[in-house]
């Protein structure tokens, strides 16, 4: 029996990513009434896309203030290395799905991104 799309199994790989965000980006078109083969469909999926985004962003800002102890004291214990890494996921799956909208191959552009800074660290290396 296969996994649910819903639940990714663990030590996922970007391409395994990739393709869970095509199923998810499929159903939340479907369910805005996007249609992402029109003009007006693509920009409404992509802009809201990159809102949410800037939401999950904006919580995983909140979980490193907490994993700090930068929150008020009230919202202490709501922070743990688990909802940190929960929010680290979610700014992925929305990347991942960003990345599905433009059509971006992510495996390709994390991997060619980490040989420019590979190759940026050797030239500094040298350099210095
Ligand atoms: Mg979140």
């Amino acid at each position: 029996m296969s996994m649910p799309e819903a639940t990714p199994p663990p030590d996922m790989s970007l391409r395994d990513l990739t393709q869970f965000a095509e199923g998810l980006a499929r159903r939340l078109a479907a369910n805005f009434g996007f249609d992402p083969t029109t003009r007006d469909g693509h920009v409404s999926l992509a802009l809201a896309q990159t809102v949410k985004l800037g939401e999950e962003v904006g919580e995983l800002q909140a979980e490193v203030l907490g994993a700090l102890e930068y929150q008020r004291r009230e919202k202490a214990g709501r922070y743990s290395r688990d909802t940190l890494g929960g929010e680290l996921a979610d700014v992925m799956v929305c990347v991942a799905l960003l990345a599905d909208t433009f059509g971006v191959d992510l495996a390709q552009a994390v991997g060619s991104k980490i040989e420019q800074l590979e190759a940026r660290n050797r030239q500094a290396e040298i350099a210095g």
